[in-house]
């Protein structure tokens, strides 16, 4: 079945190489599926590893003369306005491949401006700063130089937003990239290659578009010479492979990897807040984010309570179709993806979790599609599979603690380190508590996610490198220091 995606953003279906859309068919293509209907809205030819070497070769021709502060300023200010004025439109498209509401696809691009707009105000703070007060009686000068031609490589949950981050502080660091998104989700790259190259001056290689073959590709971006920067965000499992594929080239890597978000409830919560912010921390993108509450921790005195404030408010949520407005839960992005949210509710019954809210039975027979009913479960424990992995779809389980040290020990109990959340009205507390978490990210009394004023980032197998904030403004620069007489 095709229902062929027609969109003004998308006259090409292609990489871009050099300046250039490629006009080649590819050794392959792959096919991109709409997840709500299971129709082929596009196939995407793959670009070759001969096209990705032309990529940093014309990338790299270019840190000879790197642009100004004030002209990467001036393109990221006009990024950002192009985002916003074409929000409805790469939302729709966003909707289409991903299946998230459209309303969470236009807020997508209008999240993805923010980072542009953000370099565009702060790359003074790339300017070269004078140390005038050196050991010595010489001089000192701290240059920001860019790092090389980077590799940047994004999954398929924030089609644009990840994107944002990484292209934002690449422009801001005057380094040419070499883009690869996801297989499942390269319609919207495409979308705003085609605005970067209408609306954009940039030099003939300053961005590029491999699309296809993550091993194809992967290979040219862990094993050139000239690419000395990979900003990887996905799995912890590829992460680990780009570490083990790269280790022979001393080459810097900045990894946004997985997570396993905990979401601590204590007595003295308010637990109409905190219900209100875990639905709308847990069901965005499906619960297909990788800051989303994988894990709630509630004190035993009042697990039950909260319980019964979460079955409420999820029972109001509808599933279907993100293109329809009343939508609040589109499906998940394959069937894959809804087999291991089935597996790990099936998991978490069979070793002695209750239903608090869900079907009964949820195998359609012959369904092909991917919509994961919002499910519930209480009294979860670390030895379901729900713990200790992250599902990264529509289920809300809930764990007891007894006690502060139990609910710290608990959450802390994963090898991930993304985010956390913590609900008390107690300052001391919440002081205490965040200071013991293992987590890049924290929100006390919020459901919040990353914004682009602050440095977002993983501890423990989350990854390392920060986006955001003035520390992800400096991701892709090269720290040079000049001292003279
Ligand atoms: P993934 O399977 O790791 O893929 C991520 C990207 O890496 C895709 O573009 C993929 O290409 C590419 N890739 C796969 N194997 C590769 C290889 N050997 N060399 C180079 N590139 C390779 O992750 P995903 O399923 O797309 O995304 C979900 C994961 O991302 C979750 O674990 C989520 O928590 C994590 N995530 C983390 C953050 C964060 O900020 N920490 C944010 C969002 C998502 P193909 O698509 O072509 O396979």
């Amino acid at each position: 079945m095709t229902e062929k995606l027609v969109s003004p953003l998308l006259p090409h279906i292609q990489g871009y190489v050099a300046g250039r859309w490629l006009t080649t068919k590819g050794t392959s293509a792959s096919a991109v599926h709409n997840p709500a209907t299971g129709q082929l809205l596009a196939s995407v030819p793959s670009t070759s590893a001969l096209e990705v070497e032309q990529a940093i070769e014309a990338g790299k021709l270019l840190l000879a003369e790197p642009p100004s502060l004030e002209q990467r300023s001036a393109w990221l200010a006009t990024i950002a306005t192009q985002l916003q004025t074409h929000a409805d439109e790469l939302g729709r498209i966003i909707t289409l491949e991903h299946g998230k509401p459209w309303r969470e696809g236009k807020a997508e691009a209008v999240y993805a401006a923010g980072f542009f707009k953000y370099c565009a105000d702060n790359i003074q703070e790339l300017a070269p700063r004078r140390v005038d007060r050196g050991a010595r009686t010489d001089s000192w000068t701290v240059y920001h130089r860019p790092a090389g031609v980077v590799g940047l490589i994004t999954p398929w949950n924030f089609p644009l937003g990840m994107i944002a981050k990484k292209l934002s502080a690449a422009i801001a660091a005057g380094c040419p990239s070499i883009i690869k998104p996801a297989s499942k989700t390269p319609l919207t790259m495409i979308a705003l290659f085609t605005l970067l190259d209408r609306e954009l001056t940039f030099p003939a290689g300053f961005v590029n578009l491999a699309l296809g073959s993550p091993s194809v590709i992967g290979k040219v971006l862990c094993e050139h010479p000239d690419v000395p920067v990979l900003s990887f965000t996905g799995s912890t499992e590829v992460g680990k492979q780009l570490i083990e594929a790269t280790k022979h080239r001393v080459k810097r890597l900045s990894l946004e990897l997985g997570g396993n978000a905990p979401f601590l409830v204590f007595a003295d919560a308010d637990l109409e807040l905190a219900a209100d912010q875990l639905l709308a921390n847990k069901f965005r993108g499906g619960g297909q984010t990788c800051v989303c509450t994988n894990r709630v921790l509630a004190d035993a005195s009042i697990a039950d309570a909260f319980a019964a404030l979460v079955r409420t408010r999820v029972a109001k949520l509808k599933v279907g179709n993100g293109l329809d407005a009343d939508t609040d839960i589109g499906p998940l992005i394959d069937r894959a993806g809804w087999e291991k949210v089935h597996a790990h509710v099936t998991d978490a019954l069979r070793l002695g979790a209750t239903l608090v809210h869900g079907p009964k039975a949820t195998e359609p027979e012959g369904n092909v599609k991917a919509f994961y009913p919002p499910t519930v479960l209480g009294k979860v424990n670390a030895e379901m599979a729900c713990w200790k992995e992250e599902t990264f779809g529509p289920l809300v389980p809930i764990a007891e603690f007894g006690s502060e040290a139990q609910a710290i020990t608990q959450a802390n109990d994963t090898e991930y380190g993304l985010a956390a959340y913590v609900f008390t009205r107690d300052t001391a507390r919440a002081e205490r508590v965040i200071a013991r978490l293992q987590f890049g990210h924290v929100g006390w009394n919020t459901g919040s996610g990353p914004t682009p004023e602050a440095p977002f980032g993983g501890m423990k197998e989350s990854g390392y490198g920060r986006e955001g904030g003035l520390e992800g403004l400096h991701e892709f620069t090269e720290v040079q220091v000049v001292t003279h007489p």
